[in-house]
């Protein structure tokens, strides 16, 4: 692609927001809101110029036939993964970008482990997938709620690591981003569930019990990002109460993922000067 369409004006900082593999992570330390100098005007406006690159990366991806990305997202109730896949995986073509969103497992799924579903939604070469939730659930809510025992859940982090780094090696860009939000900021989210008629169908009672909780899916993120952000799969913690923001910065390490593939347009097998089509 022409040199001039790599010039960023400001690029986002994206490492700011990656969590080190190997280093323990405290959720603390991570904004949950933006509060820089940037103005929601001047971000959109870069988005909108990342999504289009995007979208010609995607081409690419296509074209090249030889890689594929898988995009994890995961966050609290009311975190925002529904309007992130809307607003940054929206323009993408679907007939190469699947969503596939992970709920309480089938009796099917239950009765094989709990990475069978996960794998069988990778994404095929050429393509990108994303996931609504995850393989993550099985150290998040299944930790939490006490599902399966503690030495059961507790060894899942080594064959999610295993897992992705399979991905990784035969081909696949895996990225995770932890939609980070304020335990207040949830709050308000739920509310506006209940006051805005149109949203009461998103309002489950069953979530207030998972609020109660907050506390320990904190401590349960802060395990899963900590012990499994690794180099070939990242997890990035995306400051999330300003969407505008989150936006710009998942864009911004999407294009990112995609540009150090080394993707190439195949090469033409014949010489397009000597054919002539009348
Ligand atoms: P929204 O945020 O819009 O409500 P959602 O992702 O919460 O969307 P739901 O259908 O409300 O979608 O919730 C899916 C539920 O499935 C979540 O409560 C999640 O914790 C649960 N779930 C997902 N994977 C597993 C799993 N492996 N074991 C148990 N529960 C799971
Ligand atoms: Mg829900």
């Amino acid at each position: 692609m022409p040199p001039e369409e790599h010039t960023e004006a400001k690029p986002i900082k994206t490492d700011d927001y990656r969590v080190t593999p190997g280093k323990a992570v405290d959720l603390k330390d991570f904004a949950t809101r933006y509060e820089g100098d940037m103005d929601r005007d001047e971000a959109e406006a870069r988005f909108e110029g990342l999504v289009r690159r995007l979208q010609r990366l995607q081409e690419l991806l296509y074209a090249d036939g030889s890689r594929a990305v898988l995009v994890v997202l995961q966050a609290m109730d009311a975190g925002g993964k529904d309007s992130t896949i809307r607003k940054v995986f929206g323009p993408l073509n679907p007939q190469g970008c699947r969503v596939t969103g992970f709920k309480r497992p089938s009796t099917l799924e239950l009765s094989h482990d709990y990475l069978w579903r996960i794998h069988a939604a990778a994404p095929r070469k050429g393509s990108i997938a994303v996931f609504n939730r995850s393989h993550y659930e099985d150290v998040l809510v299944v930790r939490v709620k006490g599902i399966v025992e503690k030495d059961v859940w507790k060894r899942r982090y080594d064959h999610i690591n295993d897992f992705e780094r399979l991905l990784a090696d035969e081909g696949t860009a895996v990225v995770k981003f932890f939609l980070h939000i304020s335990k207040d900021y949830q709050k308000q989210r739920l509310q506006r569930r209940l006051d805005i008629p149109e949203k009461n169908w998103k309002f489950e009672v069953g979530d207030l019990a998972e609020r109660a909780r907050w506390a320990d899916y904190q401590r349960a993120f802060e395990d899963a990002l900590g012990r499994c952000s690794t180099d070939h799969a990242p997890w990035y913690v995306v400051p999330a109460e300003r969407r505008w923001f989150r936006n710009l910065l998942i864009a911004s390490v999407m294009v990112r993922t995609l540009e150090s593939l080394g993707l190439r347009y195949p090469r033409a097998d014949f010489d397009p000067s000597d054919i002539r089509i009348d």
